[in-house]
């Protein structure tokens, strides 16, 4: 990839600039930072909803059930599961 500003050197250095243009004050402030969403392990990916499950958790059909959303790249867990947190605290209150 190459730089945003002079299309010469390569991007060396965040907001997609080269080090010398970075560098450069004028030239910087042309270009504003990049969405910080993308930073971080795992930070702002989007996740499509799952469906609810009836498997109870620590059982192999759960786990299962949870690979599968994880292949889908869905949300590992929804608050209808059966034995979700919120289910069982309700439970217990
Ligand atoms: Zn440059």
């Amino acid at each position: 990839m190459l730089c945003r500003h002079c299309d010469r050197r390569p991007v060396a250095r965040s907001r997609g600039l080269c080090w010398s243009c970075f560098y450069t004050p004028t030239v910087r402030d042309r270009y504003p930072p990049l969405s910080t969403q993308n930073r971080g392990l795992g930070m702002g990916r989007k996740r499509l909803p799952c469906e609810p499950c009836d498997a109870i958790p620590g059982t192999p059909e759960k786990i299962r059930v949870l690979m599968e959303r994880a292949a889908r790249e869905q949300e590992l867990f929804h608050e209808h599961d059966a034995g979700h947190l919120s289910s069982s605290l309700a439970l217990a209150s």
